[in-house]
């Protein structure tokens, strides 16, 4: 038996390079070695989401994307998180025995309190227990994850440990798999790439788009003129360049160094290797968009697979706890 993988990703729409080489790329390469489950978290999306206008146009672009990469749906399961609705009755059991201090002391819910004030909602608050019911519904046994989610799969673990102790060994505790490359920064250096930041390239983008996009990153602040020599370490660009052409990095850093190089050769040369790097994905996907029910499809058959699996662990919950 393969050990089960469960992971998850909010609904944002096209997906970028920080999606791709921070988390797609693992999840790919992974389905032969786990027996995958690939979510689509519409329902945690709801805790920072006002306008919901755009969410199933988003979840449609984000599948795509993940399709054209190389999830496979016959390999692996993808689905979305409210298709399959067993799981909020198994978040608000687990709600039942998860300590309220626990849940205030997770990092990202303060940032989220100071992110938006306005608008600090209940689902905030027990969004880990809601990513756990995510992860044991489907007694799912590695969560691969950047760092920033660490805690929260530390949490997951303490909460079915808690769930194992008052009621019975039912749950495995989910062991976190950080990704080889855990933070990728934006064009503008400094902040994790995102899309609410602007500071990101999507992978779906044409060869010209690429280009356009790339040109606006930012580079070695110290390097004003063509003719001061840079620092690469501190370059944006040139971490990128270790992703899309490793082979020529340390030639450049050299090239960089002693100001053989412009910044805005260098992001031509970077902008080329992303766009053949990406150029069969972006093939495949506008394949895939030629068949406008696929997507549906796809979701469809991993919602049915899915919820065969949650039936059976809520049945065994329920019965654990005295419900039945
Ligand atoms: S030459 Fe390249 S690595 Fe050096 S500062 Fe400019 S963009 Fe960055």
């Amino acid at each position: 038996m393969k050990r089960r993988v469960f992971s998850g990703a909010r609904p944002t729409g096209r997906q970028h390079l920080g999606n791709y080489l921070g988390a797609l790329q693992n999840w790919v390469s992974i389905q032969d070695e786990y027996d995958c489950i690939y979510c689509v978290v519409d329902v945690h999306a709801l805790t920072t989401l006002e306008d919901t206008s755009s969410l199933q146009q988003n979840i449609h672009e984000m599948v795509l994307d993940w399709l054209a990469v190389g999830l496979d749906p016959q390999k692996s399961i993808l689905f979305v998180q409210s298709h399959v609705p067993e799981v909020m009755e198994l978040h608000t059991l687990l709600s039942m025995i998860t300590p309220l201090g626990w849940l205030l002391r997770v990092p990202t819910f303060k940032e989220k309190v100071k992110i938006q004030p306005h608008n600090v909602n209940y689902g905030l608050v027990g969004y880990p227990v809601l990513q756990t019911a995510d992860i044991v519904l489907y007694k799912a046994e590695v969560v691969p994850v950047g760092e920033d989610q660490v805690p929260h799969i530390e949490l997951a673990r303490e909460i079915a440990r808690r769930f194992n102790n008052l009621f019975g060994n039912t749950f495995p505790e989910p062991v976190a798999k950080l990704t080889s490359f855990p933070l990728i920064l934006g064009l503008d250096g400094k902040e994790k790439m995102s899309k609410q930041l602007g500071n990101d390239v999507e992978i779906a983008l044409s060869d010209k788009a690429t280009i356009d996009r790339v040109m606006t990153a930012v580079t070695d602040p110290a390097r004003q003129y063509r003719s001061d020599p840079g620092h690469p370490e501190v370059c944006n660009v040139y971490h990128l360049h270790g992703y899309f052409n490793p082979s020529q990095l340390d030639d450049i850093a050299e090239q960089c160094r002693a100001a053989k190089i412009g910044c805005v050769d260098c992001k031509m040369l970077l902008a080329e290797k992303i766009n053949f790097t990406l150029r069969p994905f972006r093939k495949r996907r506008a394949a895939l968009a030629a068949k406008p029910q696929y997507v549906k499809e796809v979701l469809a058959d991993g919602a049915q697979r899915a919820q065969a699996i949650a039936r059976v662990t809520l049945s065994e919950v329920k019965q654990r706890m005295g419900l039945v």
